[in-house]
Order: C-alpha cells, then sequence, then structure tokens
C-alpha cells in the first residue's frame, strides 16, 4: 500500500499545529507527560501482532528479533516517562540570595525547559526502537516537545501503525491537536521543508553519513540555525591485543563470527574493522574466523537499496589495492541477501586509504595486520569518531598499552572490554554517541534517559518570587526532585 507524499502546504499546517501545540505541552506537568509516553507504550502493546506482521513483512527482519525490538521500544518508553517524573535530567539547581554579601548575590535558579518542536526521522534498520515511536520520539515527549515524524519508506505500513498508536493514546489523554504528527514523502523535498520550517527546534535522525550531514547543513544554514543530533555511521574498531588472541583465538573468534553477521550486520554498532598485529597468532584467528563465516548462511537485508549498496560498497572495498579477500560464506545468496564477508589489509595500505575507513553496511569486516604494536598506535591515532571501540585484552595487554587504551578512548562514545559491540543496554550510564562522524555532537545520547537533554535548554530564574516559579524550582520541592541547592545535591525543601 502506498502512502500520498504530505504536500508543502500541509507540512507548513502541520508545523503551525505542533508550534501551537508546544504553547500547552511544554506546560504540561512531568506526570502528564509520562502518563502520555505510557499510554502510547499500552497502544503499542495492544496492536502487537498487527505490528510485527507488517514489520516482518516491509524489513525482512525475523520474529524474534522485532518481537525484542517493540519490547525493548515499549520499555523505552515506559522508563523514559519514569526517568522524566523523577526529574534529574532537569539538572535543577538553586543558589538562594545572600543579601548581605557585597554586591548583594541575588536568588538565582535553572532548570531544563523544552525547546519546542522536533523533527524525527527513523531509522530503517530499527522500525520500531529508533523509528516513529523510538528513542528520540520518547526523549522530545518527555522533554515535553511535539513530535513530527518522517516515515521511514523502508517502513511505512508499520510507521503508520505505530503512528495512529501514538495518535491514539493523545485523545485518550486529551491533548491538544499537533503534539505528534506523521508525514509520508518520497523523495527528501518533505524532510528538507520540515527541517527548514521556522517552528522546527530540533531535529533527531538516525542513517546515513550523508543523510545525516544533508539536514545537517540545511538546519544551520536556517536564518535561526537548530541543532541536529544525528547519528550517522561508525565501523566500531576492534582492537586485537597480543596476549589475548594468543590466549583465546578461538572464543574470540567466535564471538565476532556471531557478532559481525547478526541480523546482517545491519547494525550501527557492527564491528567493521578488527585490528591485529601480524603474525601466527591473528593467522590462527583469522583461519577460526573464516571457517565460521563460511558456515553462516546469508540472510536478506532490509531493502533492495541496502542490499545494493552493500554489494557495491563491498566489492568497491575489496578492488582496494592490497585487499585480501579471507572468508565468504559458502551458501549461494539470494537478491535481497547480504553475503557474510570477511577481507584484511596491511596496515601501512589501510593508514594510505581513507575509502577504507568508510562504513560498509551490512556483515562484512576488514581484518588490518598491523606491523607491530606502534602501527596498531597509528591506526588508533588515524581513525575518524566512532559510536563504539572494543579493546579484546588480558590485563597484561592493557598495562603494556597506555597509549593505545588513551587513544581509543578519545576515539568513541563507548570503550567496550573482552564483548562485542552489538547490543546497546537501555539504561541511564549508556552513552550511544560518539565524535564526529559517528555524530554531530558527540556531548550528547540517543540512547538512555540521558537522551532527553537534548531537546531542551537550560532557563535562568533570577529573583523570581517563590510563587511565580515553576514548581520544580519552587522552595516546598512539591515534586521531591533532586536538586542542587546551594551546591549540595538533596531533595529536601528549602527553608530560610
Ligand atoms: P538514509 O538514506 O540516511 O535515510 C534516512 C532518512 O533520512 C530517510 O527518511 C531519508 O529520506 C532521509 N534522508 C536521507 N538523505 C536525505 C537528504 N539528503 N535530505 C532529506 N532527507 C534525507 O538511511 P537508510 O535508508 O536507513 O539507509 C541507507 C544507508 O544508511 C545504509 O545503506 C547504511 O549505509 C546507512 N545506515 C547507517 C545506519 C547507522 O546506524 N550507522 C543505520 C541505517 C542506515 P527518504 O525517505 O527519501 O529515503
Amino acid at each position: 500500500m502506498g502512502f500520498q507524499d504530505a504536500s508543502l502546504s500541509e507540512i507548513n499546517q502541520i508545523m503551525e499545529q505542533a508550534a501551537l501545540a508546544s504553547q500547552v505541552y511544554g506546560k504540561m506537568s512531568l506526570i502528564s507527560r509520562a502518563g502520555f509516553m505510557r499510554a502510547i507504550a499500552g497502544e503499542l502493546d495492544a496492536i502487537r501482532e498487527t505490528l510485527l506482521i507488517t514489520a516482518m513483512e516491509e524489513t525482512h527482519l525475523p520474529q524474534p528479533r522485532l518481537n525484542g525490538e517493540l519490547n525493548r521500544t515499549i520499555y523505552q518508553l515506559n522508563s523514559y516517562a519514569d526517568a522524566c517524573v523523577a526529574g534529574n535530567w532537569l539538572e535543577a539547581r538553586i543558589d538562594t540570595a545572600i543579601p548581605e554579601k557585597m554586591p548583594p548575590k541575588p536568588d538565582i535558579r535553572k532548570m531544563l525547559v523544552p525547546l519546542g518542536p522536533v523533527v524525527v526521522f527513523g531509522a530503517s534498520n530499527f522500525p520500531f526502537a529508533y523509528s516513529t515511536a523510538g528513542g528520540d520520539t520518547a526523549c522530545a515527549l518527555a522533554a515535553g516537545c511535539p513530535v513530527i515524524v518522517k516515515a521511514h519508506p523502508a517502513h511505512a505500513r508499520t510507521s503508520e501503525l505505530a503512528a495512529g498508536a501514538i495518535m491514539a493514546a493523545a485523545g485518550k489523554c486529551g491533548l491538544p491537536k499537533g503534539v505528534f504528527a506523521h508525514i509520508h514523502s518520497s523523495g527528501f523535498e518533505g524532510g528538507r521543508a520540515l527541517v527548514s520550517h521556522p517552528a522546527a527546534r530540533a531535529v533527531g535522525f538516525t542513517g546515513s553519513f550523508s543523510g545525516g550531514k544533508a539536514l545537517f547543513d540545511i538546519a544551520s544554514q536556517r536564518k535561526e540555525p537548530i541543532t541536529v543530533f544525528s547519528e550517522m555511521g561508525s565501523i566500531n574498531p576492534v582492537f586485537l591485543l597480543s596476549e589475548k588472541i594468543r590466549q583465546e583465538a578461538e572464543v574470540v573468534a567466535k564471538m565476532y563470527a556471531a557478532s559481525i553477521t547478526l541480523s546482517a550486520g545491519q547494525f550501527c554498532t557492527n564491528p567493521g574493522l578488527l585490528v591485529g598485529i601480524d603474525g601466527p597468532d591473528l593467522e590462527h584467528f583469522l583461519d577460526i574466523l573464516g571457517s565460521e563465516i563460511q558456515h553462516i548462511k546469508p540472510s536478506s537485508m532490509l531493502h533492495p537499496g541496502i542490499a545494493a549498496a552493500y554489494r557495491e560498497k563491498k566489492a568497491l572495498a575489496l578492488s582496494q589495492q592490497e585487499v585480501r579477500l579471507v572468508a565468504q560464506s559458502d551458501t549461494q545468496a539470494e537478491a535481497l541477501e547480504g553475503i557474510p564477508t570477511i577481507a584484511s589489509v596491511h596496515g601501512d595500505a589501510f593508514l594510505s586509504n581513507p575509502l577504507l575507513h568508510q562504513e560498509v553496511f551490512g556483515p562484512y569486516s576488514l581484518v588490518i595486520r598491523c606491523r607491530n604494536q606502534e602501527q596498531m598506535l597509528a591506526v588508533a591515532r588515524h581513525l575518524e569518531g566512532q559510536l563504539t571501540c572494543t579493546a579484546m585484552a588480558t590485563p597484561q595487554d592493557i598495562r603494556d598499552n597506555p597509549q593505545l587504551m588513551d587513544a581509543i578512548g578519545q576515539l568513541c562514545g563507548r570503550f567496550i572490554l573482552n564483548g562485542v559491540p552489538t547490543g546497546v543496554e537501555v539504561c541511564l550510564s549508556m552513552h550511544h554517541g560518539g565524535p564526529y562522524p559517528a555524530t554531530t555532537d558527540s556531548r550528547y545520547t540517543s540512547v538512555g534517559a540521558d537522551g532527553i537533554k537534548r531537546f531542551a535548554r537550560p532557563l535562568c530564574f533570577q529573583n523570581w518570587d517563590d510563587q511565580f516559579l515553576p514548581d520544580e524550582l519552587k522552595n516546598a520541592n512539591p515534586l521531591g526532585i533532586w536538586r542542587t541547592v546551594n551546591d549540595q545535591l538533596t531533595k529536601e525543601p528549602i527553608t530560610s
């Protein structure tokens, strides 16, 4: 079923409605916002079967994966609703007046307030958790911002169903029209118009580097520039340290064969680069990894465009000078399927060829054979910003490589030890972001309730009478939230 593209006049109307709704929704209590988010979670759960069947048809992802992702989406909505009410994200700060100070210090109080309408571009590879009712939408609603979603064309029907669930929840919660809107647009025009509209106050995006950067540029060139939180490509380098590979080549190789091919490699955290030191230990590791990969059957990719892009980018990478095919799946692939593939290249060739640093989105990983530890360090210092980096290392490896550990830490938003980067836990301490070009703002996460802060800004109240302050900053602390009062973190009311 095709959906009609939104016209420019419809987009204008939607954005104007969002601006009006923002005046009401942004002032609603934390409890009311949380109630809306929990109602969305309930509506999604109520149409679980339809959502799953539709998403399976559209994305070719298997039912268990989609069911898990839907559970995660519902969990995100409920847990960010809890975080919304707990209010830590508001960063409430209060410095009470000191009239006797010379000059007198006024009463100063600060908290985060909603930015206004947020435009969300869903991800093709997460039809639930990072799409219409996904993390960006949940964070923006918790922050008090209306949301306008541009449906991803690769799962337009799933998006329409999720949008219907959000609308139903909005109706049941008695929210103003314009708190949520959903458009389809088969070209880039609709997305560009949303981001360019003066009522838009921020953008959440997950997808390709070219898309995320294009929208970032549009937003920066507006008369009134706005922030775009784009989560773009990452090759998630894995550093295979010597002692670890000598001791546990088989365990590590099997773990990585599974991670590289999980969901046809269509994760932003897919390990696209394995960096080791050339020699018999790495050779042994590659033998095991190669034989594992040969036995893994190709699986369907999200849509023909992504499957074609995988084939083309992989072929281009394999055609580069000194790149060698290590192994690929023995099973013949259908047109939509991505063939699991491992290639290798020497450190010198990698360092001098930027094309090999680019993401090949799919079940592909490139192994860099470094001459020695110095070259491994040079690779770490040469790479661009990443969502994640991993060290496969023994305690001795870590002690022997302090400079490498520092260099890796500067490269990424999440540094994993002896694990795989695929699988992103939804919790407060998670950081899913990283230095450019992994994201457009490495200070913020798109996973975990800290992501709410992306869609809010500080507002400082100086010298205001208690009765006129928002509840969050009143002396009595009626919401019972954590606040920093005169440099002390406390839930206590202010009594004097
Ligand atoms: P995409 O092409 O970046 O598209 C994502 C959304 O942004 C779509 O709604 C798309 O509109 C819109 N868009 C893209 N470029 C735009 C532009 N210049 N102006 C306005 N809107 C624009 O991502 P995708 O379709 O999900 O996948 C394509 C490639 O992205 C993959 O092959 C892969 O390389 C990469 N990818 C990376 C990740 C990651 O997390 N690192 C995740 C998914 C995909 P349309 O509706 O017109 O397409």
